[in-house]
């Protein structure tokens, strides 16, 4: 059998790169009939401006039913589709302005579908949403299903009357059409395919929207409207959007926020542009919430709206930089968190449930590199373990105290004003930061991105009678590795010299090399421990010396700090 002409099942980045080098500007009109049970049938216009000479072009499609296609209103026969690919020759396209329009049947279903259909057990409504991270857009609707061709959106949605329809846009109208209704939103902002949403079923919701500020509606299913408790929920989120808006010196990127209680979600939460959807099962309690369940579901919620900037409004170029998106969203959740509510312990949170997993991962022989290379979206999902999710913000802790508050703040605020509604990889990020700082991050990226495994960190204490003789951090691998590259993971750290009958002392030291040398240590009396990682900034095994674990087994208890006794302990 004769191979197939074509990309091959998947989103190959070779098409992604090939095809981002090909069209720009792109922009779907997307009108979707929502009336029918398995499935939905819609047409779409898609507009784009194509590059002179730049060959075919490769449009995506998984669904069932593509007919109708039109390219520059010419006719193409949907015949060719092979492996969810359909090529437009090169002689029906045009350099600038192109028009492709097409119908197509998307399938709706419990699971498996790029249209979820859940069933309320309680009155039998109906709700359907989107969930189409990574690569599933395009088994919705024909595109060029890839973060770095972002287009702007405009859907037109039509459902059974009674319904209430949420999408990525602000509504721009709604209008009879026959026993249903159309819902039409406006166009919005150059988003990426993996973060267009809608919702649509018999929702409840509720609107909050204080004088000066832009309203934030909550939609959750009608039946559990008593158990929601939408007050506190929408105001954490506008916190969050506020604290971000200044902490970025950004404005929030996007025409409106709304939040959907999604039942059945199979995630904690997906961050989809305006429309941010939580899981139902995580977001209503059937009792008064614990102080942990709130303090997660409010780390939940900084998360998503910190995606809003990071990962929404500035995009990865292509999901091998998953980790940067959800490393900073994570780490930034622990940030406002700490902030906004000082008796969560966040960096405490953030020691146990972050740093504590990857440590684990990152010590054994089958860890990995935080980047990799992902060369199909089809394998998006299976590559990120506990390495991308928990080590990746402990890193990023480690570069904002390695390079200082102020550029770091200064280096984000760059990097998300300089690709605004844009995409960039971690090399931009770092550049960004480097700059803002006068930091060179070359090593950093080569140590902690590129390379595999974490460094152990010995305290070295050595004294000089009842004081001090000298004081220094060694660091060498955790692991010897296959091919490890070696050199020394550039750290800097907070080292406490703690004291029974007097003050503790703090110093700050960076590590040049293998060895970190703490000068000003020197001469000071002998101290009953001396911990390595004050505050929990550097990312390593810290081994205490004996001294101090002497001291922790006697005294450990009396440690009143959460965040200082969970690092002891
Ligand atoms: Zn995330």
């Amino acid at each position: 059998m004769a191979a197939e002409k074509g990309p091959g099942p998947g989103i190959a980045h070779a098409l992604a790169e090939r095809r981002a080098a090909q069209i720009a500007d792109v922009r779907y009109d997307l009108s979707l009939d929502l009336t029918g049970k398995a499935r939905a049938s819609g047409t779409i216009a898609i507009r784009f401006d194509r590059v002179a000479g730049s060959g075919d072009l490769v449009l995506d499609f998984r669904g069932p039913d593509l007919s109708d296609l039109l390219v520059n209103d010419r006719p193409l026969s949907t015949q060719g589709r092979r492996d969810g690919h359909l090529t437009l020759p090169h002689a029906l396209l045009l350099t600038g302005a192109n028009r492709i329009t097409a119908r197509f049947a998307t399938p709706v279903a419990a699971s498996g579908a790029a249209i979820i259909r859940y069933r309320d057990d309680k009155d039998d409504g109906v709700y359907l949403y989107t969930l189409l991270v990574p690569s599933d857009a395009n088994l919705l609707f024909p595109c060029f299903d890839q973060p770095d061709l972002k287009a702007r959106f405009r859907w037109t949605l039509t459902a059974p009357a009674g319904w209430t329809v949420i999408a990525n846009g602000p509504l721009a109208e709604q209008s009879a059409a026959g026993a249903a209704t159309r819902w039409r939103f406006a166009e919005t902002e150059p988003i990426s395919t993996y973060l267009a949403a809608f919702a649509a079923g018999p929702w409840t919701h509720w609107t909050s929207a204080p004088a000066g500020d832009r309203p934030i509606s909550l939609y959750a299913r009608a039946s559990r409207r008593a158990e929601v408790d939408a007050e506190a929920q929408i105001a954490t989120n506008r916190a969050a959007v506020r604290w971000l808006a200044d902490w970025f010196a950004i404005p929030y990127p996007f025409a409106k926020l709304d939040l959907v209680l999604a039942p059945a979600f199979p995630f904690g939460g997906m961050e989809h542009v305006g429309a941010v959807f939580y899981n139902e099962d995580r977001f209503v309690f059937r009792e008064p919430p614990t102080l942990p369940q709130r303090v997660n579901r409010d780390a939940t919620i900084y998360h998503e709206i910190s995606h809003q900037w990071f990962g929404d409004d500035v995009t990865m170029r292509w999901f091998d930089d998953l980790w940067l998106k959800e490393g900073f969203s994570t780490y930034m959740a622990a940030r406002i968190q700490a902030e906004l509510q000082p008796d969560s312990n966040a960096w405490t949170t953030f020691l146990l449930s972050t740093k504590t997993p990857a440590y684990r991962a990152d010590a054994t022989s089958g860890t990995q590199a935080l980047w990799q290379p992902l060369d199909n979206l089809d394998a998006a999902k299976s590559n990120y373990g506990p390495i991308v999710y928990n080590k990746a913000p402990a890193v990023i802790k480690q570069l904002a105290f390695l390079v200082g508050e102020d550029g770091f703040r200064r280096g984000l605020h760059h990097f998300l004003r300089d690709h605004a509604y844009g995409n960039a990889t971690w090399q931009d990020l770092l550049g960004a930061i480097g700059r803002a700082s006068g930091v060179d991050l070359g090593a950093f990226g080569r140590h902690y991105m590129l390379r595999a495994g974490l460094p152990r960190i010995d305290t070295r204490l050595t004294p000089a009678g009842d004081r001090i003789g000298a004081l220094a951090l060694v660091q060498r691998p955790a692991r010897a590795l296959p091919g490890d590259p070696g050199g020394a993971w550039p750290m800097k750290v907070r080292v406490r010299l703690g004291y029974r009958d007097r003050d503790d002392v703090v110093l700050e030291t960076a590590f040049d090399g293998a060895t970190a040398t703490l000068a000003d240590a020197t001469g000071l009396p002998m101290p009953d421990y001396v911990w390595a990682n004050d505050g929990d900034q550097g990312y390593g095994l810290f081994l205490p010396d004996a001294r101090t674990v002497a001291w922790t087994v006697a005294q450990g208890g009396s440690v009143t700090d959460p965040l200082l006794r969970a690092l002891l302990w």
